[in-house]
């Protein structure tokens, strides 16, 4: 069989898979992307919160989270340029609710930065609705992206760009000389000088990779009320909050190692329902209409993978994302497109090398 060739192979079509494709072919790369809807994805069953705040405090991450979550705004406006679908950005900050007296006393007198500490009445009078009896601090910069639009804007600009060709899964990889050939599962055979790993949980089930991936899928579930129940997200008492335009309301998460099962449970939606209702009294007499499930790509250290690989530099790992692949999406692409350009990105990602597990 004849294999088709391209410049950049991505195995994988989640928010990261989407987004590197789509900022490599802007590179001027020609690319083929592989894509199959595997059950529990998780890119559209994020929350879509970027919150590097509340994730980082003081790992290696801190950094790239802070520095992918101030990308956004930029993200959004180029993205706006190349498709009609508007993907809603919030950066109104996140409240993070004090779970008693003492934790309280902590966050009042932070060791370093400026307070952004917030007494019960002065959160009341930024959310109504909320009880926070001990007050809680604002991370003012975070905020949320609607990743569901997201999707939808990515899909419209891809299909609108002729570098890209969308193809079905992928099975594998092996060396071809200077190249690598990319399998699909359809028997096709793809010729290409990179190819990006980017199938998240399902990552390490790729033939061929040089080495074993440590990235599992943890599952999170997630409700969803058909009300606006507050402006910012808010984080307290195990769950937290996002306001989704149009009027609702998503609420999550939980964190669960249950292998490759999307499905949802009765426990986790009470569970859920009750944590937030104990912060937002409005939401205890109204029913979730949605209730879903999707599998996070969980690395040892709950940080990203990426890179070329030293083993074969050809092969460019952006996987094992974690809580974080939603804010990480436009940092990971415009890294990748890099890579893929034989490119070193101006940030230094060598924290999240491939070998650090060795
Ligand atoms: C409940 C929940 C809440 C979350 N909240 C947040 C949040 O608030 N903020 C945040 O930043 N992150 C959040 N996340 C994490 C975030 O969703 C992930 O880190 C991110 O979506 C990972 O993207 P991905 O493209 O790597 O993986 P995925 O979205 O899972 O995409 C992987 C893709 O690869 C495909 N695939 C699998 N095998 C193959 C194959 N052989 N060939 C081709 N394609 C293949 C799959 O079908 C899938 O489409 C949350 C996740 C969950 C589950």
């Amino acid at each position: 069989m004849t294999a088709r060739t391209s410049d950049v192979a991505i195995l994988g079509a989640g928010l990261i898979g989407r987004s590197a494709a789509l900022a490599c072919a802007r590179r001027g790369r020609t690319v083929t992307l592989f894509d199959t809807r595997e059950p529990g994805e998780s890119s559209p069953a994020g929350a879509g919160m970027l919150a590097p705040a509340m994730e980082g405090d003081g790992s290696p991450s801190e950094k790239l989270l802070i520095a992918g979550r101030d990308l956004w705004p930029s993200y959004v406006a180029e993205l706006a340029a190349l498709s009609p679908v508007s993907v809603h950005l919030s950066r109104d900050g996140i409240l993070a609710l004090a779970h008693d007296p003492d934790e309280a006393g902590r966050q009042r007198h932070p060791a370093h930065g400026r307070p952004r500490w917030r007494s019960s009445a002065e959160l009341s009078a930024l959310e109504p609705g909320l009880r926070a009896p001990d007050g809680g601090v604002l991370h003012e910069l975070d905020g949320a992206v609607d990743n569901v639009a997201l999707i939808a804007a990515l899909d419209f600009a891809l299909a609108a760009e002729p570098r890209v060709g969308r193809v079905g899964a992928a099975v594998g990889v092996e060396r071809d000389g200077q190249h690598v050939r990319v399998l699909g599962r359809d028997g096709s055979m793809h010729l290409v000088r990179f190819a990006v790993v980017a199938a998240g949980a399902w990552a390490p089930k790729l033939t061929g990779l040089p080495r074993p991936l440590p990235v599992e899928p943890v599952r999170g579930e997630m409700l969803g009320f058909p009300v606006a129940a507050t402006r910012h997200c808010i984080y307290g008492n195990g769950a937290y909050v996002v306001a989704r335009p149009g009027g609702r309301t998503i609420v999550g998460a939980t964190m669960e190692r249950v292998g490759f099962d999307p499905s949802t449970t009765a426990r986790a939606r009470q569970d859920l329902h009750a944590a937030v209702a104990a912060f937002l009294p409005q939401l205890a007499n109204v029913e979730p209409d949605a209730h879903w499930a999707g599998l996070r790509p969980v690395s040892p250290d709950g940080l990203p993978i990426l890179g070329p690989d030293p083993r074969w530099p050809a092969i460019i790992h952006a996987t094992g994302h974690s809580r974080n692949g939603i804010l990480l999406t436009p940092m990971t692409a415009a890294a990748v497109a890099s890579w893929a350009s034989d490119e070193r990105p101006a940030f230094d990602f060598s924290p999240f090398r491939p070998d650090r597990f060795e």
